[in-house]
C-alpha cells in the first residue's frame, strides 16, 4: 500500500519534471532542458529520502505506553519504564 502510494506520487513528480522541462525548452536548449529536470528530480528524490529517514528516526523505537514519551534505547526517555 505504501508503495502504491509512493508509485503515485513518483508518477505526479514526474509529470510535474516533465511540464516544467516542456516550459524552459523556449528559453534554453533541450539538452539543458533535460539536464536541470533530471538534477531536479534526483534533488527532490533525495530530499524525499531524508524526510522519509528523519521521520523514521523521530518515531525511532515507539513511544511509552505508560506516559507516551519517546522510548530510548529501550526505555522511556521521562518516566524510565522499559519497553520490550
Ligand atoms: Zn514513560
Amino acid at each position: 500500500m505504501i508503495l502504491l502510494k509512493f508509485e503515485r506520487r513518483e508518477i505526479i513528480l514526474i509529470a510535474g519534471l516533465f511540464l516544467f522541462m516542456i516550459g524552459l525548452i523556449p528559453f534554453m536548449a533541450p539538452v539543458y532542458a533535460v539536464i536541470i529536470v533530471i538534477l531536479m528530480y534526483f534533488g527532490i528524490k533525495l530530499y524525499i529520502g531524508k524526510k522519509c529517514q528523519s521521520i523514521r528516526a523521530d518515531v525511532g523505537e515507539g513511544i511509552c505506553m505508560e506516559c507516551g514519551s519517546k522510548i530510548i534505547n529501550n526505555m522511556c526517555s521521562n518516566c524510565g519504564r522499559s519497553e520490550e
